[in-house]
């Protein structure tokens, strides 16, 4: 099941197709595409009789964020081996958490104004939590995911490392800077959930090329932690981190540019085209 937000109204999506959840479920779901995870279960429910082929055509660039506005947004630092080894820095023994601030998500084709020339891409996979819970065990931890979707963890890399200790959840939350979409997936839908190619791209020039198989704490894991401290919430984001190729840590650095305009992708999942400006 695919589920997306068309122009702030709810939908499910098959392919160029589009059924609205509130029209359909005769106002037994409203509109609003975040209220769909307070009543998860109940909304897989009623969508698995659904069919969304039945519902209207649409244009990709009139979806927003499938999670406009999401309670909580975790974030993990240095998730994957070979992102560690580009960083010079040691695996960590445990996930190293930072916010980026709810009103920093946007749809997955924003454009999305550069506050410095030190801005740098991260393309992640973004678990959606349906049911919350607090200290969720690993073996019941995907019970808890609504679905994935795909994300640029975009990051000021000037905000991120000028004090002592670094302000990554500062660096990392200017408007825009977290875009999210096309849609989210159920976890049903992916043959290897814990294995998904994750690319990005600008242009001819590919940026980042790897697969989710090499997180140092896969999404189980990471939900196991993170609520072992604190409470998911319905609707929450975990960006579960991002494999090798930022910018920040070529030779020379490699940061973004005005008119730039960046794909971000995960297989089964699809691609966001982010406009920088
Ligand atoms: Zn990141």
């Amino acid at each position: 099941m695919r589920v997306g937000n068309l122009e702030g109204r709810a939908v499910l999506v098959d392919g160029d197709r589009a059924l609205d959840v509130e029209r359909a479920s005769g106002g037994q779901f409203g509109p609003n595409p975040q209220g769909v995870f307070d009543r998860w279960d109940q909304f897989r429910g009623w969508a698995a009789g659904q069919d969304p082929s039945a519902g209207e055509p649409f244009e990709v660039e009139r979806l927003g964020p499938p999670v406009p506005r999401p309670p909580q947004v975790f974030g993990i630092g240095l998730n994957y081996r070979d992102h560690a080894e580009e960083a010079d820095l040691e695996i960590p023994d445990e996930p190293m958490v930072f916010t980026k601030f709810p009103s920093s998500v946007t749809g997955p084709y924003a454009e999305v104004q550069l506050p410095s020339d030190r801005c740098d891409f991260e393309v992640e996979l973004v678990v959606v939590i349906g049911r919350g819970g607090h200290r969720i065990s690993p073996e019941q931890a995907w019970e808890h995911v609504a679905g994935l979707t795909v994300g640029q963890d975009l990051s000021d890399r000037r905000v991120q490392f000028r004090g002592k200790p670094p302000q990554f959840s500062m660096g990392k939350s200017f408007p825009g800077f977290a875009p999210i979409g096309p849609v989210l997936v159920t976890p049903d839908e992916f043959g290897d959930r814990d294995r998904l190619a994750i690319r990005c791209s600008s242009g001819e020039e590919t940026l980042q090329d790897g697969t989710t198989a090499d997180m140092i704490f896969p999404v189980a894991e990471l939900i196991t932690r993170l609520s072992a401290i604190v409470r998911l919430l319905p609707g929450d984001l975990i960006f579960t981190g991002t494999p090798a190729g930022v910018g920040a840590v070529r030779d020379p650095r490699r940061y973004l540019s005005p008119g730039e305009v960046i794909v971000s992708g995960i297989e089964g999942i699809g691609q966001m085209r982010t406009t920088l400006v």
